[in-house]
């Protein structure tokens, strides 16, 4: 079962759920208890955060691939 996380665009609050995927996604901030609350997309924004993780694939890919044709910039 996944961790959703949500954040509540009202009051900042950050808080995390364990929902099945069928479960609808929380409305109200438990904190302030107004309808602003949405649901960070857990993987994605994961993702998003872990940048390097992304560079290192990258680099790997490079070294055992060939030819720098996409980046000149390297060194
Ligand atoms: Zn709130």
């Amino acid at each position: 079962m996944p961790t959703y996380e949500y954040r509540c665009r009202h009051c900042s609050h950050r808080f995390e759920l364990f929902q099945s995927i069928v479960e609808e996604p929380v409305k109200i901030c438990p904190k302030c208890e107004t309808e602003a609350v949405e649901r960070l997309m857990g993987a994605g924004a994961g993702l998003i955060f872990k940048g390097s993780g992304f560079y290192i694939t990258d680099y790997k890919n490079k070294k055992q691939s060939s030819p720098d044709k996409k980046k000149p910039s390297n060194q």
